[in-house]
This record gives C-alpha cells, structure tokens and sequence, in this order.
C-alpha cells in the first residue's frame, strides 16, 4: 500500500503460454479386462496430481470440455468397414472375428461401450487441435490420447483401437498446415507412421526402443516413407536399457535439426512414458527428470513454431504416469513445480498405485536407476552410434543437412 492511500498495482507477472489442458475423467473408468497392464485409472492419479499442484488452478490453463470424434473423423483415418466393425461389437450386435481386424485378442480385447470411449478419446486430441490451430492456445495436451499409436487402418493394435493422432493431423492437413510429429514412446509410432507414410506434409519421427527387442517390431531406420513422403518418416531404434544421457544424446543429434529444417506449421508430440525405468513392460531407463528434460526441449522447439498439440500415450508404472505427466503439464504452463509431490499423492501412492511403484514417490524427480546390470555401456553406446550414423546418412541429405 503506498503513501497515498492508493493500491500499489499487482506485480507484473511474465504471461505464461495458453495451454489447453483437454480431459474427460470418464477415461479413467474404461479398463479393457481386469489383467489389462494398461490400468486407465493412471488418468485418475495424474489427475489427482495435477489438481493437488495447483496446475489446474492456473490462470495461463484452460479445460475445454471434449466431444467425441465423428464417424467422418473417424473415418479419416479409418476403413469404415472396420469402424462399424468396432461399433457393431461395442453395441453387442456381432461377436468379436477371430484375427482380422486384431480384436478380441489379449491386447485389444473388446467391451461393451469400446466405440463410444475410443470416439471420446479421440475427441480430447481433436479439441486440443482445434484450439492450437485457431489459436486459442498456443499448447494444447490431451493425456488421455497417444496411447491408440499402433492402430492402423483396418485394425486395432497394442491396445489402440482409433488412432487419434492419424486423426487430429489429418484435420490439421486437410486446414492447409504441415505437421511434425515427435514420438517419444518406448514402442514405435507405427500405426501413425503407417497412416501418413505417403505424405510429404507430415514428418513422422520416432526415437524408441529398438524392434529387434520390442513390440510392434518396426521401427528399423531403413523405414523412411514412400512416394512423396520418402524420407518423411524418421527412426531412432534405441539399444535396451539405454539411460538418460543415452537418450539424450540421440535425441539432440536428430530431432531439433530434422524439425526446423522440415519448418512445420505445427508440433505434435506422443509423449508415452513407459520409457521410465520401472516400465514392467519395456526396457528403456529413463527418469522422471529425464522425460521431463525431453519435454522441455520440445517446448522450446514448439514456442519457435507457434502451435504444439501433446498427447500421451504408454506407461504402465502408475506412480511414474503422474508424477511425469504433472511435470509435463508444469513445464508447458511455465510453472515451477516443488520437489516433494504432495502429501495427498504420498498416501495414495501407499495406497492404489502398488508396492512396485513407490520407489522415489516421495519426489517428483526419481532417484537415479540402479547401475546396468543387463548389459554393458559400451555395447549401448555401439549400439546407439550406429543408429545414428544410419539417420545421418539415410535421412539428413534429404533436409539439406
Ligand atoms: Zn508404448
């Protein structure tokens, strides 16, 4: 308060970017058989987490309410018979087919009310989209989408039933705009490299760990597009057990150059995190930290751009799901997040999430990852370089690099 009586005026705050947070809690409800290792409640503890930091309170952090894609969305990036394949067995009308479409198997088994809640998802990435691409936002996340990357055309694969981001980017091209995309899962982005293999308007890149030792088995950097997209698809096939600084040092020898020499109108990232180190899943060794350093480069690379559209995708250690998802969404507001999570997750992290996840819960930040007992540094690093030296040579002369 001044001397004269007058309101001293509130303290000019640096404006944070518009992030569109795009959610439906309904997604958190839709388990997909009761031994499925993808547990949708993982949406519920991030959450829970994200409102619990204060990052939902923000003023800079809008949450539009979502709507389901449309079949003609859908069908976008879908055979229409196999979408009324899915909507007919979501009804209960058929019976799940034996292989053709990949449903009704272990990973993509089906349930009553699939189509609905595959369109919902769908739709956070499409509301998410739109909001970037009018400019509402300049970053909109949809956690719940990036998880259905593997689904392709005419089936369902690796727990993806409707490829959200084939769908949201195809919206983007058909407005005229080029898209990259940057998939940062431990899987390749298969399904969405599929689904613009051919085009020149979307670069696809995908740093992951390599097929020769996981699901789906591509990814291999001699995959580089077709037609006019050759050389539009891009991948950095990672040796198992590779850490953070690994990582890193892949991800900065391709990514940043390959994005700004393709100068996109756009930046959409998948950002699974079954990366992390206590993945039961996968094999990569990723921290917390080491993500969130991911994402904080692709927010610098997405503010030269002017539009990024995130997505989620795997992850299957539930407390590594919140805790690294919360950190993404702070460092797309441009909030400091404390150290500690807070007390309410703590309890809950004894609680629901499982003894096997609570190593480092206390913290946002995990504890490093215990030395390499699997395999020795100096075969990762062989393994690594080499993955590299083939990009260089497979891919940067098509980008005048
Ligand atoms: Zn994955």
């Amino acid at each position: 308060m001044s001397s004269s009586g007058q309101q001293s005026p509130e303290p000019p705050t640096a404006p944070g970017p518009k992030v569109a947070f795009v959610y439906a809690d309904e997604l958190s409800q839709y388990q997909l058989s009761p031994e499925h290792p993808l547990r949708p409640i993982r949406l519920r503890h991030m959450q829970e987490l994200m409102q619990s930091s204060g990052l939902l309170d923000l003023p800079n952090v809008s949450r539009p309410v979502p709507r389901p894609a449309t079949r003609a969305e859908i069908e976008s990036g879908h055979d229409p018979e196999y979408v009324s394949i899915v909507e007919a067995i979501s009804n209960g009308a058929i019976a799940p087919g034996k292989g053709e479409f990949g449903l009704g198997t272990p990973d993509n088994p089906t349930r009553p009310g699939m189509y609905d809640t595959t369109a919902l998802c769908v739709g956070t990435v499409l509301v998410a989209g739109e909001l970037v691409v009018s400019g509402e936002a300049d970053i909109g996340f949809a956690p719940a989408g990036g998880v259905h990357h593997h689904a392709m055309r005419r089936h369902a694969s690796g727990f993806g039933v409707f490829n959200d981001a084939v769908i949201a980017m195809n919206m983007m091209v058909d407005a005229g705009l080029r898209v990259a995309y940057v998939d940062i899962d431990c899987h390749h982005g298969d399904g969405v490299q599929a689904g613009h293999y051919d085009s020149d308007r979307v670069l696809t890149i995908s740093i992951h760990e390599s097929g020769q030792w996981l699901f789906p088995g591509t990814g291999h950097v001699q995959e580089t597009g077709s037609g006019d997209g050759a050389g539009y698809s891009v991948n950095v096939p990672l040796a198992p057990y590779t850490q953070d600084a690994g990582w890193h040092a892949a991800f900065d020898a391709v990514i940043p150059d390959l994005v700004r020499a393709f100068n996109p109108d756009v930046l959409f990232t998948q950002l699974g995190i079954d990366t992390h180190f206590q993945d039961p899943l996968t094999h990569l060794s990723l921290t917390t930290q080491g993500f969130n350093l991911a994402v904080d480069k692709l927010r610098k690379l997405a503010s030269e751009i002017g539009k990024w559209v995130a997505v989620g995708g795997g992850g299957y250690d539930l407390s590594a799901v919140a805790r690294a998802w919360t950190m993404a969404l702070a460092t797309m507001a441009n909030f400091d997040l404390p150290d500690d999570v807070p007390e309410s997750f703590t309890s809950l992290a004894g609680d629901s999430l499982g003894g096997d996840s609570l190593g480092g819960a206390r913290k946002f930040a995990d504890a490093p990852p215990p030395p390499n007992e699997h395999r020795h540094l100096a075969e990762i690093q062989q393994h690594n370089s080499q993955t590299l030296d083939e990009v260089r040579s497979l891919i940067f002369p098509k980008f005048g690099l």
